[in-house]
């Protein structure tokens, strides 16, 4: 067994005890494996290792990469995403895990049409306002989803967070829970044009925690890959 398909059994295994323990089942817990800094080589093998889903955080990166990919896979962006780049992530990707303004959702949106697409979004919340710069802060979400729910080229489906950076993932617990609670509350305020379907929290660091929380993505670079050189 190679490196990388140890490393994913060892994931697998670790969250279907957190799903259980969570009183679910390991289907419920979609896996993003994260193949930023990763090359073709090891997209197609995790690809092989029965991986659907993969996540990239630059545009630039994906375009080189998932251009020359021919396998199917379901491709995410988890980065953010600038004005200028919108039109080729619409063209690359199948889910923009990042959308924390009106504007970047308004750009995306025409794009899409242009396209004759649909695109399916992430609204991607900061949940530790101290730490990072992106995603929309927690009192904002519930607007800004009411605004770009409007907008005709793009799906609402779901939150995202990238929570609190800490070696103690139960320092990120607060983050996960306030995810959480922004989730269902959305949710129960049924918004036209909103599904609110993926609750995208967990990385390796703290994906465990995450899943006790609710989430149903995670997202996992370095737990597969090992850690990144930049
Ligand atoms: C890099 C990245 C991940 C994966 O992080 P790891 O700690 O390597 O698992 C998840 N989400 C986003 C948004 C990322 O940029």
């Amino acid at each position: 067994m190679s490196l990388i398909e140890e490393n994913l059994k060892e994931i697998k295994s670790r969250i279907q005890q957190a799903a259980v323990k969570s009183g679910r089942k390991e289907e419920d817990i979609r896996l993003v494996v994260v193949t930023k800094t990763v090359d073709l080589d090891r997209i197609k093998e995790v690809i092989r290792c029965g991986i659907e889903i993969i996540g990239e955080n630059r545009v630039q990166e994906a375009e080189e990469k998932l251009t020359r990919l021919t396998e199917k896979v379901e491709k995410h962006l988890v980065g953010h995403l600038q004005t200028n780049k919108a039109k080729k992530a619409v063209e690359l990707f199948d889910l923009i895990q990042s959308v924390d303004s009106a504007h970047i959702a308004e750009e995306i949106s025409k794009r899409a049409q242009e396209q004759g697409k649909l695109m399916d979004v992430l609204v991607e919340v900061n949940t530790s306002v101290e730490e990072t710069k992106f995603g929309v802060e927690p009192e904002k979400t519930l607007s800004l989803i009411e605004t770009i729910s409007k907008f005709p080229g793009i799906r609402i489906k779901g939150l995202m967070t990238i929570g609190l950076f800490s070696d103690d993932p139960e320092a990120t617990r607060p983050c996960f829970k306030k995810l959480k609670f922004l989730f269902e509350e959305i949710k129960s305020t049924s918004i036209p044009n909103v599904d609110m379907h993926n609750l995208s929290m967990g990385m390796t660091g703290d994906f465990e925690v995450a899943i006790e929380e609710g989430s149903n993505m995670v997202r996992i670079g370095t737990g597969i890959f090992g850690s990144r050189s930049n």
